[in-house]
């Protein structure tokens, strides 16, 4: 109850898009039933959790911020939402995001922006931004987000919080409304690096109904005890030095040096490639996006246009996705599907695979030398809502720091690691090598 109250008190985040509260209400009930016993043996009892509105959870209504899947309610929970109901977390709201989860401001959205709770004019990122401005404005001490390129790391960098995008296969996606299903990934938004392992533990682990989703090695809670002692700390010093914002630089290398103090060594490394990550990650995404998206056809889910706008099939077809489809995403299926027809394929499509193949072996031979690397989790901090709308491209160059995980399958996770001259939060980005999240996690929880 008090969760659902905090959601209120949060309202003009426009952060939230449905309530759940029966579910929560009966969910909570099945908790405060059970003796202390059964309750200690459940690792999230009672703890209130919000997840993104692209996540399925059965009988509430999953818009992925669209307006295609206005009217969609979910005929089945997502794996995720089951494990969260396992372990005795309670759903308590659909957050807003970016349409689809396109998006790094949540401007895409088609049921408004949301607001940055640390400032109102500015945006708390995107795509998962409902996600990390309800765990930044204290509403939920958990969110759940996807991250296809940086969606759950840059609004937890610009909101303040702790945001982990897990490596690639950890987490199921069944249920996940799917973006670019080689990229995309369910993680935690929270507001410690504890919390985010304890999640994650709850999320991850095979699932029959995802065939990407790995046994082995086990995901284990890193202990407490977390120390940067020895370990070995990799920073792409070329990649820091242009394009990134003077402020955010300086917090980065601040983080650094505590880290150093708490024993841990910096190693200079270079990842060769990552010039072209954003146009490697921007192929593949939208292929894959064309391809995903091609069963909003009015027929199967969700919106169909007014009969009084079509003739025949194929207009029928044009008329819904073009009223239920907003721009962006209508750029991003013309674009997928431009690089994968005849003709283009090889020179864009096929191409952008290889890169993406260069990329994850400059980060598997930088993990020759390294434990973890380092870096900004966005070139600024939280940009002001409506600067970057009428520009794409420049929205697109935000992600240059968070997309070469999502190529590589790596997991990494981003947490506040200082403020900026405005007084706006300022994200530290640690990727680990794949299946690694131990270290991951006890190195962000150390530096923390
Ligand atoms: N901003 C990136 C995009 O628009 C990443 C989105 C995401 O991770 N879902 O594609």
């Amino acid at each position: 109850e008090a969760a659902i109250t905090a959601l209120a008190e949060a309202g003009r985040l426009n952060a939230v898009l449905t309530v759940t509260t029966e579910r929560a209400r009966e969910r909570a009930a099945a908790v405060d039933a059970l003796d202390d016993q059964e309750r200690a043996r459940l690792p999230l009892a009672g703890v209130p959790v919000a997840i993104k509105d692209n996540i399925c959870a059965r009988g509430t209504r999953t818009t992925a911020g669209s307006r295609i899947l206005d009217r969609f309610i979910a005929p089945y929970d997502a794996t995720v939402v089951e494990r969260l109901d396992a372990a005795g977390a309670v759903i308590v709201a659909k957050t807003n995001c970016d349409e689809f989860a396109m998006g790094s401001s949540n401007e895409n959205s088609a049921y408004g922006a949301v607001l940055n709770p640390w400032d109102e004019t500015r945006t708390p990122g995107g795509s998962s931004g409902g996600s990390a401005a309800l765990v930044a404005a204290g509403a939920v001490p958990v969110a759940l987000g996807s991250d296809t390129g940086g969606s759950i790391r840059q609004p937890a960098s610009f909101c303040g919080i702790v945001g982990m995008k897990p490596t690639y296969g950890r987490v199921s996606r069944y249920g996940l409304v799917a973006y670019g299903s080689s990229l995309d990934q369910i993680g935690p938004l929270t507001r410690t690096v504890r919390q985010a392992g304890h999640v994650l533990a709850a999320l991850a682990g095979p699932d029959p109904r995802d065939a990407t989703t790995v046994t082995m090695p086990p995901f284990e809670v890193p202990s407490t005890d977390a120390s940067l002692q020895g370990l070995r700390i990799g920073v792409p010093r070329a990649l820091l030095a242009d394009g990134v914002d003077d402020d955010v630089r300086t917090a980065v290398e601040r983080a650094l040096a505590v880290m150093v103090g708490g024993g841990a060594t910096l190693h200079d490394i270079e990842l060769p490639h990552a010039a072209h990550a954003i146009p490697t990650y921007y192929l593949v995404a939208t292929a894959e996006a064309s391809a995903n998206l091609a069963r909003y056809d009015g027929v199967r889910f969700g919106y169909r246009a007014p009969a009084s706008d079509y003739t025949d099939l194929a207009s029928m077809y044009a008329a819904s996705r073009s009223t239920g489809f907003g721009a962006e995403v209508m750029r991003r299926i013309l674009l997928g599907t431009y690089v994968l027809s005849a003709g283009y394929y090889d020179a864009y499509y096929r191409k952008a695979q290889q890169v993406r193949t260069l990329i994850t072996r400059d980060y598997e031979r930088a993990f020759a030398s390294v434990d973890v690397v380092v870096m900004p989790t966005a070139p600024t901090t939280a940009f002001r809502l409506g600067e970057k709308v009428e520009d794409p491209l420049q929205m697109y160059l935000a992600d240059v720091f968070t997309v070469s995980a999502n190529l590589s399958g790596l997991p990494a996770i981003s947490v506040p690691c200082g403020i900026d001259g405005q007084g706006l939060p300022v994200g530290l980005q640690m990727t680990a090598p794949a299946f690694d999240e131990t270290t991951l996690l006890r190195g962000a929880a150390a530096y923390e």
